[in-house]
This record gives C-alpha cells, sequence and structure tokens, in this order.
C-alpha cells in the first residue's frame, strides 16, 4: 500500500492504516514542500509528524512535536534574544541535528529518512517525494511567502492567492517512489491539504504521470468535512483559490488519478456532484476522533480500493 501524505491529517490516516495492514507493507511518499533549515538545522515538519506519530512518541494534543518535549534550547535562544518563531523542542531539535548530520555527510534526505525510520523502530517505509530541493511558496496580498513565514509566522491568516512549488521542475523523484507507485496493489491519498501537503508531491516531474497510468486507480479521502478543514487552512485555501469549499473540489483537483473519493456523512448529498466528476464517492464517518476511527477510516479508504485486509489481528 502507497499512500500519498502530509503532515497531522495523513500521520493519523496511517496510525490507523497500519492495525489492518502490517506496516512493513506500507510505503509512505511524504511532502518536502514544508521543509527549512533553521539555524542551518533541516527540518522536515511533514515526514517528522508522520515518524513520530508512528513511533508512538506524538504529542496528540498538538498532533506534531514529541509528547512531553521540553524547549530548554529554544528558551535559552530567545533569553539571548533571538527570535526563534519557529518552535523546536529538545528532543525534536535532536532529530534535526541526526538529520544534518547525515546530509552533510553527503546522504540523501531519502537515506537520512531511511536511517531515523529504523533507528525509531517504525517500520513503514517513509520516502520523502523527491531528495531534491522542493519549496511551497504561497502568493498573498503581502507578497510572496515561504512556507512556513506563512504558515507558521503570520499563523496562516493571509489570503492565499497562488502556489508555486520552488525547485519542482528540476526535482527527481526520491529513489523507490515511482517503483512503489506502480508495484503497489493500493493507492492512497490521505485527508492532507491538497494544495500544500499533496500539491507539492504531485508537483516532482513523474509522479502525477505515475499515478496516471496505474490500473487500479488510487482511493483519496477528502480533508474537508462540512465546508471545513478540521485543522489548517485548506477550505480558506480553496475559496481563495477559486474553488468550493466541498469534497467535489477535492475530487476535481485529483480526478486524472482518483477512482473514489472517501466522504464523511455530513457531505453524502454530494455524492453525485463528485460522481459527476468521474469519481466513486464512498460516505463514511471520516472524523478520526480517536484510534478506533483512524482505523476505521483506512478500512473504508482500503475497502474502496477493493482490498479487504486479512489474517492481521486489529
Ligand atoms: P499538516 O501538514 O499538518 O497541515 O497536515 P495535513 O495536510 O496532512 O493535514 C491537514 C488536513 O487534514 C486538514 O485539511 C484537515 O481537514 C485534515 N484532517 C485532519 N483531521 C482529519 C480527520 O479526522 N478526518 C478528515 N477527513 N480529515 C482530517
Ligand atoms: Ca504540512
Amino acid at each position: 500500500v502507497a499512500v500519498l501524505a502530509g503532515g497531522v491529517g495523513a500521520a493519523r490516516f496511517l496510525h490507523g492504516l497500519v492495525r489492518l495492514v502490517p506496516a512493513a507493507d506500507v510505503t509512505v511518499i511524504g511532502n518536502v514542500g514544508d521543509d527549512l533549515e533553521p539555524y542551518g538545522l533541516h527540518v522536515s515538519p511533514d515526514i517528522d509528524t508522520v515518524l513520530y506519530t508512528l513511533a508512538g512518541l506524538v504529542d496528540d494534543e498538538r498532533g506534531w512535536g514529541i509528547r512531553g518535549d521540553s524547549a530548554t534550547a529554544l528558551e535559552q535562544a530567545r533569553a539571548l534574544g533571538a527570535e526563534a518563531w519557529f518552535w523546536l523542542g529538545d528532543r525534536d531539535l535532536g532529530m534535526h541535528l541526526a538529520r544534518t548530520e547525515r546530509l552533510r555527510a553527503g546522504e540523501p534526505l531519502s537515506a537520512a529518512t531511511a536511517a531515523l525510520t529504523h533507528a525509531l523502530g517504525v517500520e513503514v517505509t517513509i520516502l520523502p517525494a523527491t531528495d531534491d530541493r522542493l519549496r511551497t511558496m504561497l502568493a498573498t496580498p503581502d507578497g510572496e511567502l515561504d512556507f512556513q513565514t506563512y504558515y507558521v509566522r503570520r499563523q496562516h491568516r493571509d489570503d492565499v492567492l497562488g502556489i508555486r512549488f520552488d525547485g519542482a521542475d528540476e526535482a527527481r523523484p526520491a529513489p523507490g517512489v515511482l517503483a512503489a507507485l506502480a508495484g503497489a496493489d493500493v493507492v492512497l491519498v490521505a485527508p492532507s491539504n491538497p494544495f500544500i501537503s499533496i500539491g507539492p508531491i504531485l508537483a516532482v516531474p513523474g509522479i502525477r504521470e505515475a499515478l496516471r497510468a496505474r490500473a487500479a486507480r488510487a482511493v483519496g479521502v477528502s480533508p474537508i468535512v462540512a465546508g471545513r478543514a478540521l485543522r489548517g487552512p485548506a477550505a480558506a485555501m480553496l475559496r481563495t483559490l477559486g474553488h468550493a469549499q466541498t469534497p467535489v473540489a477535492v475530487a476535481r483537483l485529483y480526478r486524472d488519478f482518483l477512482g473514489a473519493l472517501v466522504i464523511d456523512e455530513a457531505d453524502a448529498g454530494l455524492a453525485a456532484a463528485i460522481e459527476a466528476e468521474g469519481v466513486r464517492a464512498v460516505v463514511t464517518d471520516a472524523v478520526m476522533r480517536d484510534a478506533d476511527a483512524r482505523r476505521d477510516v483506512a478500512a473504508a479508504a482500503l475497502a474502496a480500493a477493493g482490498f479487504a485486509p486479512v489474517g492481521h489481528a486489529p
């Protein structure tokens, strides 16, 4: 099973999925458009969120970062006059040190990610969509902002008028990505922001084509429920970029490679409009309020792909 994944929504979905499918049979294709280099350290926020969640370390309340982590280093930096607007916990910082050390030694991001995944005892394969530099840039009324300035520093309050993926044209899929998409029995698109989490993955030349080339179409889970994003700016972005604030717009964004979209019961009335886009609508309770709900949403996505897991205890 291959899964296109952003951060928190995706991580929770994957947490449910690995109760149904052996972790070793799951490959995540992760977003690097949010990556940044504070203090020269390479941080991959979405991949870390997936990793911390699958390793059982995540701060469940926030959905990201390590549970109970201190921030002594950051507080000291602030006390000494540093702005330090990007939150980095102490243990989290250790992760970025370990990653950066490998990158400085010449390893590609995919190899560094594999080593960290292994070190945390996670059996899922986590592949960055690309090893090359790709950064999400947002056009706003105040000019173009890099992703973390928009998202964290300015708390995604600016209207997004356009999106660009810096470096995408020259980026190549990381080793294993195209093979995973071609060879998977099932490809899933996690409930992630279509523009800033899945968009940067699809912007890597070759990935969208590999999805279109599959005989078995991908299955997505809508991140939009009842006209709202359950977290983050997905709904606001749909509006400011000129789309309907509904799962119909999600189906339209993915229709060239999607066979089915899992939507929430609250949106059952939109099923016909989704099917008019050529995408089958599958209605379920799509809100992942607890661990069992995560598993149930993953089960609905697998079932929509015609894949019933057998012999794996929940
Ligand atoms: P980010 O990188 O942390 O912003 O993570 P994602 O893009 O993976 O996740 C944000 C998206 O996940 C938002 O659009 C949310 O609406 C969606 N999301 C979060 N929780 C849920 C949930 O329980 N169910 C569904 N269907 N979507 C969710
Ligand atoms: Ca993200």
